[in-house]
């Protein structure tokens, strides 16, 4: 049986942080970290390698060197997996089955109150020509001033749908979060948002015939005929404007969904779980599994975080906690805007990141998995169905001997090809955590 030392000698871990006592042994601790989007395709303008490979990511294949590696299908093999499915299914919530819209998630995240029978959605701040066309969903990703934009739409009163209450608060960058409620809502209603540039606004229209569905989404097309009234002369556009940037002159709303109804994730796994994240969302996940939401400053969820005071957040939770969920959102956006090097330089600043946490977590002991919620291909700009990267390093699992982590030596792996439902169980066998099947 391999020691301690030697084991931690393995992923080259010079420093032991936490003492070894009895409490310690028994109570071995896991984190979970997601690079959201990591996972890509090879490109003919990069000598046919992804950014992942392109990137210096020399933490990632230490842990990739010592540990299990292979691949994971978020959901299954092909299937395009949004952000907030995938996210479920990788802490062990089968989407099928609890998934009611990512709105809900964003408005649990953003730290409004959601009730049952409360509808939320998913929201961008967008920019639309007189004719309601779409220049720019993202309103030029503005970054400053969302929230003075979001008061004058908080205030918003809907006169031509009765007894609806409008909420609405701006999150991270262009995106905010609209909340519906009264009487006899749905979330069975279609977007608004058309999710191109150059197309008209949708109308939301209901998806099962219901009157409830009706009405929430006259509702909602009111919402952003009001969103577009009062932002258009807004003097923060003017500014903008002035400055030759995208006005942020309208709402469009997307992802409807009401509160989730997760059971605890102490109760399915037997793990007290935080979350360390930027991404509203995610947190939104977390609060609705019963975990703690650290409140990370300088973890902004967009393309510029502060990975140090993440690493530090991480350590603090897992003094208390046996099951630690970081989040990295940069790749993702990167990856949405088509942009390599980004990618690449994101890839790095994540890869330091590990760095940090599978220095201190001190991997003899404990266990450190890292994988991607879906791929987001730089030369796609989108979410594909591509298997992604998974590692879990720590004591007890056999060592890869992968010396570069990538999409194509995780396909060569020594774990094969798993889905993100089965990688809690997995986490959970390790920890020494799981019920056993049968007597
Ligand atoms: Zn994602
Ligand atoms: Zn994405």
């Amino acid at each position: 049986m391999l020691t301690i030392a030697s084991k931690a000698k393995r992923f080259n871990c010079i420093t032991v942080k936490w003492s070894l006592d009895v409490q310690q042994l028994a109570d071995k601790r896991a984190v979970l970290i997601i690079i959201d989007g990591m996972a890509d395709r090879p490109l003919i303008d990069h000598d046919y390698k992804t950014p992942l490979e392109f990137a210096n990511t020399p933490n990632m294949d230490r842990l990739a060197k010592g540990g299990l590696v292979g691949q994971l299908d978020p959901i299954s093999p092909g299937i395009r997996a949004g952000s907030d499915v995938a996210n479920l299914a990788l802490l062990g919530y089968d989407p099928a089955k609890y998934y009611t819209g990512r709105g809900a998630l964003e408005a649990l995240g953003a730290g409004m109150e959601l009730r049952p029978g409360d509808v939320a959605f998913r929201c961008n701040f967008a920019t639309v020509d007189d004719d309601f066309r779409v220049e720019d969903r993202r309103a030029g990703r503005i970054r400053k001033g969302a929230s003075k934009l979001a008061k004058v739409v908080d205030a918003i009163k809907i006169d031509g749908v009765p007894g609806i209450k409008t909420i609405f608060k701006a999150t991270v960058d262009h995106r905010a979060v609209l909340v519906l409620r009264g009487e006899k809502l749905s979330r069975m209603i279609s977007d608004t948002d058309p999710k191109e540039e150059g197309a008209k606004i949708a109308i939301s229209r209901g998806l099962d015939g219901s009157e409830e569905a009706k009405r929430t989404s006259a509702a909602v097309n009111e919402f952003v005929k009001r969103s577009h009234e009062a932002l258009r002369e807004h003097p923060l556009n003017q500014e903008r404007a002035n400055k030759g940037e995208k006005a942020a002159n309208i709402v469009l709303t997307r992802g409807a969904g009401t509160i989730p109804n997760l059971p605890s994730f102490k109760s399915m796994f037997d793990l007290r779980g935080c979350c360390i994240s930027g991404t509203p969302m995610v947190q939104g996940i977390a609060m609705a599994a019963g975990m703690e939401v650290v409140d990370v400053k300088g973890a902004t969820g967009g393309i510029k975080t502060d990975y140090e005071a993440k690493a530090k957040a991480v350590i603090e939770g897992s003094k208390d906690k046996n099951f630690v969920l970081v989040h990295v959102k940069a790749p993702d956006i990167a990856g949405h805007d088509g942009d390599f090097k980004g990618k690449v330089r994101t890839l790095e600043e994540a890869d330091g990141l590990v760095g940090h946490i599978i220095d201190e977590v001190d991997i003899g002991l404990n266990y450190v998995a890292l994988t991607a919620d879906h791929a987001t291909p730089v030369g796609y700009g989108a979410h594909t169905g591509d298997p992604v990267p998974i590692i879990i390093g720590g004591p007890d699992v056999p060592a890869s001997r992968v010396l570069k982590l990538s999409e194509a030596s995780a396909a060569r792996g020594n774990l094969g090809r798993i889905r993100g439902l089965d990688l809690m169980p997995i986490i959970t066998d390790l920890v020494g955590r799981s019920r056993l099947y049968g007597s």
